[in-house]
């Protein structure tokens, strides 16, 4: 069932999609050669709750972690650990924060260094996907129309459309539909109404967007081990187009 929004409850989302994009920020700087997936997951963690805000993914059907950390040919929902992070490699902080019950969802790729050309492409299309599909955001366009924008333009820089994963609404749930997948019809799908509130998440690869499931039965690679891009808003849609409620990123 897809929910509309009180402007209550729009201002909640909006505290907790303010935290998820204050954490982003504050784990940036320490996204470095040497340092592990775990001990950015723990400062992420404690940044979030020092802001009065619970763990979204954490316990999430039996989600080890607050963060989800995926480096390079990892998709999502990487278990943070003792991998120390390489000069060149990418990784995707996925983010999720809970106030009063409302949840805000974010992910995004950061550059660990010097990267690869392969590695600063996958990064800026994968983003530029984000805001095509955001761009179809407004009242009285459909869902189809935002998977439909995201799968022409990766199809356009010849990048692969994971479609196992998708984008979904977001609420009291950190998954509420409806589902928003990065493939699709225009014109098609739910109709977009003011005070809907949905993730939108490109997950792009270079190669094959074939991937599989890691033992954990959590973490999605590619099956070629190309490099995966990931980037995330929660957003509200808005009388005539959308605000996004986790911030404006800026990688760099
Ligand atoms: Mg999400
Ligand atoms: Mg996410």
């Amino acid at each position: 069932m897809i929910t509309i929004k009180s402007p209550r409850e729009v201002e909640l989302l909006r505290i907790a999609g303010n935290v998820v994009y204050k954490t982003h920020q504050y784990l940036k700087p320490f996204v470095k050669e040497g340092i592990t997936t775990e001990e950015l997951n723990r400062l992420g963690e404690e940044y979030i709750l020092s802001q009065g805000c619970t763990l979204s993914f954490k316990g999430y059907e039996g989600f080890p972690a607050g963060i989800c950390m995926s480096v390079n040919s990892e998709v999502v929902h990487g278990f943070p650990s003792k991998r120390k992070l390489k000069n060149g490699d990418i990784l995707t902080m996925d983010i999720g924060a809970c106030w009063k019950g409302y949840h805000g969802d974010s992910g995004w790729t950061y550059a660990v260094g010097d990267i690869s050309d392969d590695a600063k492409y996958i990064m800026e299309h994968t983003e530029k996907a984000l805001y095509v599909g955001l761009e179809q955001v407004k009242p009285g366009n459909r869902i189809g129309d935002i998977s439909h924008a995201i799968e022409e333009y990766a199809k356009e820089h010849n990048l692969g459309v994971v479609k196992e994963l998708c984008g979904h609404g977001v609420g009291t749930d950190v998954h509420e539909d409806p589902e928003v997948p990065n493939y699709g019809e225009a014109g098609t799908g739910p109709k977009l109404r003011e005070g809907m509130v949905i993730a939108i998440e490109p997950m792009l690869t270079m190669g094959s967007p074939k991937v599989f499931l890691h033992e954990n039965n959590w973490t999605v690679e590619t099956r070629d081990g190309s490099l995966a891009g990931h980037y995330e808003h929660t957003v509200v849609v808005t009388k005539d187009g959308y605000e996004i409620l986790t911030g404006e990123i800026k990688n760099g």
